[in-house]
């Protein structure tokens, strides 16, 4: 089963991506936290796509195509999408890759979240630096401040949601990552969620959703 998780930048598809892989054999693969890895290892895609990070811009289609390419060319189970695609251009590649390897998508996941609830979870947003297990400093703070629950490292902030970078997340999510609902509407298999509840709600509805 191949799904794709969409939504706006915090809206939670991480958090709900991690639960699902755990319930159903399936491959997170989160563009996102592939990208940061290729940073912080300072690769030549690493260098290039920093500095479209950082300011809460897009990194060019192209390099987001052949990464994903390059990383699932041999893959043979299922694929969850969280981040990926982010642009009708991408949507339209990642419908004629599926169709090479003679696959499709099986569910479009919308988690839907009202703006302000996004712009504040992204600010309270800290992300373990050992793990990348996700917490929120207000409705979902760690035991010990700033130390990962899960595997005792310390805790960080992303660069992209510090103040400024967050608006520019939320315009750039509207201008161009928007216009996939109507492009995955129109094709079937679309779900909408409420986005809105605690993360263990949310699983639980999605994997409804999905069993169905
Ligand atoms: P969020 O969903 O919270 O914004 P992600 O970790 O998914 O966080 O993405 C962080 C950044 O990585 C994006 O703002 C963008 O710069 C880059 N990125 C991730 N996925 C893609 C993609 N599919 N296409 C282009 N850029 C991407
Ligand atoms: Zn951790």
């Amino acid at each position: 089963m191949n799904v794709i998780l969409l939504g706006y930048p915090g809206s939670g598809k991480g958090t709900l991506a991690k639960d699902l892989v755990k319930e159903m054999s399936l491959v997170h693969v989160s563009t996102g936290d592939i990208l940061r890895d290729e940073m912080a290892r300072k690769t030549p895609l690493g260098l290039e796509a920093a500095s479209y990070m950082t300011s809460g811009r897009l990194v060019p289609d192209r390099l987001v195509m052949d990464m994903i390419k390059a990383r699932l060319g041999a893959e043979t189970r299922g694929l969850l999408f969280d981040g990926f695609p982010r642009t009708v251009e991408q949507a339209e590649s990642l419908d004629s890759w599926f169709e090479s390897r003679k696959q499709s998508i099986d569910a479009v996941v919308f988690l839907k979240v009202a703006e302000d609830i996004v712009v504040q979870r992204l600010g309270s947003r800290r992300t373990c630096t050992g793990c990348g297990k996700i917490y929120n400093v207000i409705s979902n703070a760690p035991a010990k401040e700033n130390v990962c629950d899960a595997c005792g490292k310390p805790l960080m902030t992303r660069e992209d949601d510090k103040p400024g970078v967050i608006a520019r997340r939320i315009q750039v999510y509207k201008d161009q990552t928007e216009p996939l609902l109507a492009y995955y509407r129109a094709a079937g298999n679309f779900h909408e969620a409420d986005g809105g509840q605690a993360p263990a709600a949310v699983t639980a509805k999605v994997l409804a959703l999905l069993k169905k």
